[in-house]
């Protein structure tokens, strides 16, 4: 192989694999991804070690991704739930999950999910430090965060988060500026307080060239994570979310020069108006670097309804550009979701991105609507539950409440809009309270 990451492929000239398999789901002409590769503007996560992978790209000018979380937690430790969840994912067809667990040895499901996986795999290598060393996050050393880092990469994890921008300076505007929920992110939190019990920079600022090393050798994306995200809508666009993301913006052209690949995480929880703002100032502070969303959450009242939360504002953050949305789930903020959670959150996403993507003119999103919107104006139900985004719950639905006329549905009957002005149309005529003719 004579290129070391994608990047470094697009760079050169050189067309893998991967780029093939990703302008052929695109319908991109290959020169215009490698363009696009080569500037940064889309990333192919795609991990050397990975070998079941069917690759994706994210960025400017592709459909608009989505991720799905899940893994073990100390109060949820059951490794065949998660496997369970996998294949559910996998099933829906979703581009990413990232394996979140944070408890104990992770490796054994790490391996497994890479594996059997054709989305891409993101992790958190923050989350696995306390498990894999069995030890109190302050007497972990920097040396040591960064061997996480290392693990993960060999077992073939095409992205990570790496909370490298809550540096010392980014905490001082932290301390400056109080906030409602203080930190939210995981990692950032775990990161925060290492720094303070340590009274030490941030790790994963300060041997920045070393991690690079290793995604630089094993072609692992880093998605430079945001431990400043907001946690309410109180707390958005606020000093510490700004500061972080011009932190991640330098970061993300370090990272380049290495032909690193970056993406960046974004918000959180955030109201409305803020978001078009929010997608702008990103894609400007860092370089044009694909975005990746945790939300947005646009209301904090909603707990129970967060996948609802999370798809409106997810819809509204990929229309001005964000281009790839983490998944929100019914179980946001109170308990780590089960199956049925997962796929409420997944089609929630997922309506949020195809949504997104027609109001992006994303080549052949409208397709789909204009084949379903045919497929109704024929009352052809069968059409109808193959083209839906949940042909399950449709059929459910339709099956629940038979209408006196198959060519109507239960709402109207033989009022039946549709029915009537195909009939109209076709010159027939209507017959309402009786049989037809
Ligand atoms: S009966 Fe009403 S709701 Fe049902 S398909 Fe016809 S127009 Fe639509």
């Amino acid at each position: 192989m004579n290129y070391t990451t994608q990047m470094n492929a697009a760079r050169k000239g050189i067309v893998t694999k991967e780029m093939e398999a990703v302008a052929k789901k695109e319908n991109m002409d290959i020169k215009e991804l490698m363009g696009l590769v080569a500037q940064g503007k889309v990333v192919i996560p795609a991990n050397k070690n990975h070998n079941s992978l069917s690759a994706e790209g994210v960025g400017k000018g592709l459909r608009t991704k989505i991720n799905v979380n899940l893994g073990i937690s100390k109060d949820c430790c059951n490794i065949d739930m998660e496997l369970e969840k996998v294949k559910r994912a996998l099933e829906m067809s979703t581009e990413a999950i990232m394996d979140l667990s944070c408890f104990g040895k992770t490796q054994e499901f790490r391996r497994k999910l890479v594996d059997m996986s054709p989305a891409m795999i993101g992790t958190v290598p923050m989350y696995d430090a306390v498990g894999f060393y069995d030890k109190e996050l302050k007497d972990i050393t920097a040396k040591e965060l960064l061997a996480v880092i290392e693990t993960h990469a060999k077992d073939g994890v095409d992205f990570m988060t790496i909370h490298s921008g809550i540096n010392r300076e980014t905490a001082e505007v932290f301390k400056r500026n109080p906030r409602l929920m203080n930190f939210v992110s995981r990692g950032g939190s775990l990161l925060y307080a290492w720094m303070q019990l340590n009274g030490r920079e941030n790790p994963f600022y300060e041997y920045f060239d070393d991690i690079l090393d290793i995604c630089e050798k094993y072609d692992v994306t880093i998605s430079l994570g945001d431990a400043c995200r907001p946690g309410c809508i109180a707390d958005s666009t606020d000093p510490s979310q700004i500061k972080e993301l011009m932190t991640l913006g330098e970061l993300t052209k370090r990272a380049w020069e290495r032909n690193v690949q970056v993406m960046i995480e974004g918000p959180g929880h955030m109201a409305l108006n803020e978001i078009e703002a929010n997608m702008i100032f990103e894609k400007k502070l860092c370089h044009d670097a694909p975005f990746y969303v945790l939300g947005p959450i646009v209301t904090d009242v909603a707990p129970g309804y967060d996948h609802i939360t999370s798809a409106i504002g997810g819809a509204i953050a990929a229309t001005y550009g964000a281009d790839f949305l983490c998944y929100v789930t019914p179980a946001e903020h109170l308990r780590l979701p089960d199956l049925e959670d997962m796929k409420e959150g997944i089609v929630a996403t997922k309506i949020a991105a195809h949504a997104a993507d027609i109001a992006k003119g994303i080549k052949g999103a409208r397709t789909w609507d204009n084949e379903m919107s045919k497929a109704r104006r024929e009352l052809n139900w069968e059409k109808m539950f193959k083209l839906a985004m949940d042909p399950e719950k449709a059929r459910k639905y339709r099956e629940s409440s038979k209408p006196e006329d198959e060519h109507t549905c239960t709402m109207c009957g033989k009022m039946c809009a549709v029915r009537n002005m195909n009939k109209v149309m076709d010159g027939k005529n209507i017959n309402i309270l009786r049989d037809d003719d």
